[in-house]
């Protein structure tokens, strides 16, 4: 007998009769797309991130694009980002026609590793991307230094981490540029969408023209002067984010505290009941952070193990948990062996982590029996392929 009857996924966005009243309202609107809402919601999302600036894009992997593009990433640069990351965090600099350079992870806590970065930084590196994995925020203070002292670039792809705090101050402000998802994975949900935070005025106009194919004005703005005229003065894209989806957001905005607050409590519940069990363990939380958690993830101890990750996996499948894999190191992606002559070897620690990582069903809905159900099916698998038992 499966421990639920049902799949218990993953994750899973909350909306509720305030978003979708937010969103008809909207759509009833004289503005579905460059109308006020865009500029509503940046607003409200610098204020919580504590920036200056806020630019609403079509989604994280945009944000990322824009947010590299703001920072001035070009051709010939390299950019040092994390292996155990989502690919568009790569991804994003190629397209501008700068290399990725992979950098490892801490073995405990799977966060980029400062030291591994400083290795790595060269005569061409124009920025370090900090991916705030699971949700919990990187070791900004160690990241700065090494940023500092070789003067460049320092990125967080804070897509996880959404109402975390470093050392007292909010995700989003840690960084020169962060970027931030609205997938229905991720804390917040506007369908698609994502968000770029910086203190740099400059760059926040740079960016708004960017996502707007690189014309000076939006047609908002030509209607308001009653004047047809623009110019294209770069190459831009169209990463517009529809006034709806930006009335979405500020409806959800409001309760990411809320949630945030939820998600601690899960992970807690989850830390308790596994801090017990020698075939797995939780990952390790610094002590200066307060933990978003998009993603609760555990590592699995093989050496304990009569089963690898893929069959633990297929197990708690079949007992209806919604377990994932986060993340396949970018660098062993084929298109990255490939294009960049990647492959194993280049981060041993996070392709070593790849291994017996698994991530458990994390999100603000999920009820405490759900969470306990996740936790009855660990015990019944991970005593199943127990080797101490054997
Ligand atoms: C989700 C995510 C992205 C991409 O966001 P999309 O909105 O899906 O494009 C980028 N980086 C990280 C770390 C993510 O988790």
């Amino acid at each position: 007998m499966p421990t639920r009857s049902q799949l218990l996924p993953y994750a899973r966005q909350s909306v509720d009769e305030e978003d979708i009243q937010a969103v008809t309202d909207t759509l009833r609107s004289d503005w579905l797309t460059t109308g006020p809402k865009v500029g509503e919601f940046e607003k409200a999302f610098a204020s919580f991130t504590q920036s200056q600036e806020a630019v609403a894009v079509s989604n994280g992997t945009t944000a990322l694009h824009t947010a590299y593009f703001g920072a001035g990433i070009g051709p010939g640069d390299e950019v040092i980002v994390p292996a155990m990351t989502f690919a568009a965090t790569a991804n994003a600099a190629v397209y501008l026609g700068a290399t990725p350079v992979f950098a490892d992870c801490d073995p405990a806590t799977l966060l980029i590793d400062p030291g591994d970065v400083e290795k790595k930084v060269t005569e061409k590196t124009k920025a370090v991307v900090a991916v705030d994995y699971a949700g919990q925020p990187c070791d900004y203070a160690a990241l700065r230094a090494v940023t500092k002292k070789h003067d460049v670039m320092l990125i967080a792809d804070a897509c996880h981490a959404l109402g975390g705090t470093y050392k007292g101050n909010r995700v989003g402000s840690l960084a020169d540029f962060s970027t931030f998802s609205f997938h229905p994975a991720k804390t917040l949900a506007t369908g698609e969408g994502g968000m770029i935070t910086t203190n740099d005025t400059e760059a926040a106009g740079r960016m708004r023209h960017f996502r707007n194919h690189g014309i000076t004005t939006d047609h908002r703005e030509r209607q308001e002067k009653g004047s047809w005229f623009y110019e294209m003065t770069t190459l831009g894209n169209n990463y517009r984010l529809t006034d709806f989806q930006c009335a979405l957001g500020i409806s959800q905005l409001k309760k990411v505290p809320v949630w945030t607050k939820r998600r601690q409590e899960l992970a807690k519940r989850y830390d308790e009941a596994f801090a017990a069990i020698e075939e797995a363990a939780s990952l390790r939380v610094r002590p200066d952070v307060s933990h978003a958690y998009h993603l609760y993830v555990l590592q699995l101890n093989l050496e304990h193990l009569t089963a690898d990750r893929n069959s633990i996996y297929q197990a708690l499948r079949a007992e209806n948990i919604g377990v994932n894999v986060h993340y396949i190191p970018v660098h062993l992606h084929p298109y990255y062996r490939k294009t960049f002559r990647t492959g194993p070897g280049r981060c041993p620690v996070s392709e070593a982590a790849f291994e017996r990582i698994l991530s458990l069903p994390m999100f603000a809905a999920m009820t405490d029996a759900d969470c306990d159900s996740v936790i009855q099916a660990m015990q019944k698998v991970l005593s199943y392929y127990s080797a101490d038992h054997a």
